[in-house]
């Protein structure tokens, strides 16, 4: 796969950064346009870094999943949700990927196609509209640039708080039967704002376990939260025998919206270029969006109408999602925190899904605000419907 210097002259796409936008991009590209020349740059030794990517049912548009299928290695039926006063199920497909399994697919879907190319231990220092220049001084020619170099790069603090969590994947001691995640469990101590654990049920026997944190600042004591992780996953009915990997995340939950793609030029992609979900700090929805599109018009009308279209529909969604934050790192904290996240949940599961995939409606965008707003009925909390 990994290529010292690449045979194609000027490709037609440039890919800089092997992360999660970028390959899907290529295996959108590949899919849709089989002749199109791509070469990608990756910074490290292999593709997609250490992650774990989760998507929800709506996250993946119907035309996606000509390229999209291959990658999903786990599959729910829905998740559930425990709170201080209600618990939840939500229907529909939950599924997640692995690093691994990303790099896996990229090799397989470009191996012996002399027309897309990956060179890896190549960092980019510069990107200009059409040429990248490496850390080397080397310089690759191409048609169209698609920067999505990660979160790293985006290093504009627009307020608001951080999702930070630390998970651990761990072979279990008994097997359990749990055959669902467990996407949100708040019955824990409560601190450093609004905390709960994650679950996700791989095999009987291997699991993972996350302590995340909806808190305004970014800092997060890794060993601590690990030790706390064993010590509390009995709670969970969970008995750790070893951690088999562990992923840290401090994702920005921003109070103004990052996206600002421009209309020529670079493409800035991915966490990056804005194409992500605020209120959650999940890139997946938006990335598939963005390779969706590329992947479905010409090179020379990258930026036209279709583009134009998308990036307004992904700005409202942007937009509103960042004043959510705005709202909830400002004015609720503590315990009314962890009552909005609950309150949040009695929406139905079409309206948490559009908010996942960043396809909320006006009438939904109305519902969220409505069950978040401190004047709304307390009793509401009643109809969040019985586990399953
Ligand atoms: C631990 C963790 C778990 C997450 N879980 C989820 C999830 O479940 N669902 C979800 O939707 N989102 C999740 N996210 C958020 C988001 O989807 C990820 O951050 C996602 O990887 C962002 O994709 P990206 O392609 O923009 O950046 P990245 O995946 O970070 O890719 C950027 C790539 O660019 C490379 N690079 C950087 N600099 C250079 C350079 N100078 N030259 C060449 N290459 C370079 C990096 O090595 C990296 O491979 C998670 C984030 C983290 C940190």
């Amino acid at each position: 796969m990994t290529t010292a210097s690449p045979t194609i002259d000027v490709a037609d796409y440039i890919l800089v950064g092997g992360g999660l936008q970028n390959a899907l991009i290529l295996l959108a590209l590949a899919a849709r346009k089989p002749a199109a020349s791509i070469l990608l740059l990756e910074r490290e030794a292999t593709l997609g870094g250490n992650h774990l990517w989760s998507f929800q049912a709506r996250d993946v548009p119907d035309s996606a999943w000509e390229w999209m299928e291959p990658l999903v290695e786990y599959c729910w039926a829905g998740y559930q949700l425990n709170f201080a006063a209600s618990s939840r199920w939500v229907a529909g497909a939950y599924r997640s990927l692995s690093s691994e399994h990303l790099a896996q697919i990229v090799a397989q879907t470009v191996e012996n196609k002399t027309n897309i190319q990956i060179m890896t231990h190549a960092a980019v220092t510069r990107c200009d509209p059409q040429r990248v220049t490496l850390a080397d001084g080397r310089i690759f020619q191409g048609r169209l640039i698609i920067d999505a170099r990660g979160p790293d790069q985006n290093a504009s603090r627009r307020g608001g708080g951080y999702q930070k969590f630390v998970g651990l994947e761990c072979q279990l001691r008994q097997p359990i039967t749990m055959n669902a995640p467990l996407l949100m469990d708040t019955r824990c101590p409560q601190y450093d704002g609004f905390r709960f654990h994650y679950v996700l049920p791989f095999a009987p026997d291997r699991v993972l376990i996350e302590d995340t944190y909806f808190s305004n600042n970014p800092t997060l004591d890794v060993d601590t939260i690990s030790v706390n992780i064993i010590a509390e996953a009995g709670r969970l009915g969970l008995a750790v025998e070893r951690v088999l990997r562990s992923e840290v995340g401090v994702l920005p939950m921003p109070a103004l919206s990052t996206f600002h793609p421009r209309n020529e030029g670079v493409l800035h992609a991915g966490y990056a270029g804005g194409w992500f979900n605020p209120g959650t700090g999940y890139s997946l929805a938006a990335a598939v969006r963005l390779a969706e599109h590329l992947s479905t018009v010409a090179l020379e009308d990258v930026y036209g109408k279709a583009w134009r279209q998308l990036v307004r529909k992904m700005r409202i969604q942007s937009h509103f999602l960042a004043f959510l934050n705005l709202m909830m790192f400002g004015l609720f904290h503590d315990k009314q925190r962890a009552k909005l996240m609950e309150r949040f949940y009695l929406v139905s599961d079409d309206v948490i899904h559009r908010f996942f995939a960043m396809d909320s409606t006006a009438l939904d965008m109305w519902k969220i605000m409505w069950v978040g707003a401190p004047w709304t009925p307390k009793g509401r909390s009643k109809r969040a419907t019985a586990p399953q």
